[in-house]
């Protein structure tokens, strides 16, 4: 089944695509054309030609610098194609090449891009979630590994789940602790892996955040939250540049937790059910 040529295909094919996730994530959240202007180096505006375009290959031959004034450019750029091409292959490893192949495999770029979208403007597109969530639904018409109506209740379970708790949240306290985009994250991730991986994702997601939390406290990598501000005194401070980063505030973008969770039971999902169960029985 496994091939060596498919295999080199396979992440060749999905390095470019992670070249593509690059402009959307550096141009969705500011709302700019994904086609117009071309690539080009922000700080000189030096055109990028085809071979300063070369998905990772590029960024090695450049030393990571742009070519006419040696801005550095962001190491994001080859990880998110090294990323995108990883999970390219084990797409392919898990599905074989098969139609459920492609649709995880977009799947994982959405993934992909909702995280490093998500991580600096703490936003999930609506642009992405909806469409994708759509195609989720669509798509488990007809893949065999998928079920329609488990993706339908997987969409509609996730989105209600974080919807009533982040209502029921800001009637008791009058703040906004998680977010509408996190309930469309969960309904794109239900509409793919269907209702049975909501208990798992909501879970996984919560622990990881608070380890990731705990840890980052530890190397001092986050802050300490500051007091709560009063809601009586007035409306909340303006975000400052380097504003404090903490759980209570929700600053931690929950986004990429459930990204992360998703994809965690995309590849051990049946390994994952079969342990849960086993707690319940
Ligand atoms: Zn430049």
């Amino acid at each position: 089944m496994v091939n060596a040529t498919i295999i080199i295909f396979v992440f060749l094919f999905a390095v470019s695509i992670g070249s593509f996730l690059n402009v959307v994530i550096l141009r969705v959240p500011e709302r700019q054309s994904l086609v117009t202007p071309p690539s080009h180096c922000p700080r000189c505006n030096y055109r990028l030609r085809w071979f300063d375009n070369i998905p990772l290959l590029s960024y090695i031959m450049l030393g990571g610098k742009c070519r006419k004034c040696r801005e550095p450019i962001s190491v994001q750029y080859p990880l998110i194609e090294l990323m995108t091409g990883v999970l390219g292959l084990a797409c392919y490893m898990h599905f074989g090449l098969t139609p459920a192949m492609v649709v995880f495999f977009v799947f994982c770029a959405i993934l992909l891009a909702v995280t490093f979208i998500d991580i600096p403007y703490q936003i999930i597109p609506n642009g992405i979630s909806i469409p994708g969530t759509i195609f989720g639904v669509a798509a488990s018409f007809f893949v065999p590994q998928m079920n329609w109506q488990d993706s339908l209740i997987g969409a509609v379970a996730g989105f209600l789940i974080i919807f009533l708790t982040a209502y029921g949240y800001w009637f008791l306290t009058k703040r906004e602790g998680i977010g509408m985009g996190d309930a469309k994250l969960l309904a794109l991730l239900g509409a793919f892996l269907g209702w049975q991986a909501i208990p798992f994702i909501l879970i996984a997601s919560s622990f990881q955040g608070l380890l990731f939390f705990f840890v980052g406290l530890a190397f001092g990598l986050v802050k300490k939250a500051p007091p709560l501000p009063d809601p009586d005194e007035g409306p909340l401070p303006e975000k400052t540049e380097n504003q404090e980063i903490s759980v209570r505030h929700a600053a931690i973008p929950f986004g990429p937790f459930l990204a992360l969770s998703g994809l965690e039971f995309l590849f051990f999902g049946r390994l994952i059910l079969d342990v849960m169960t086993g707690w319940g029985g």
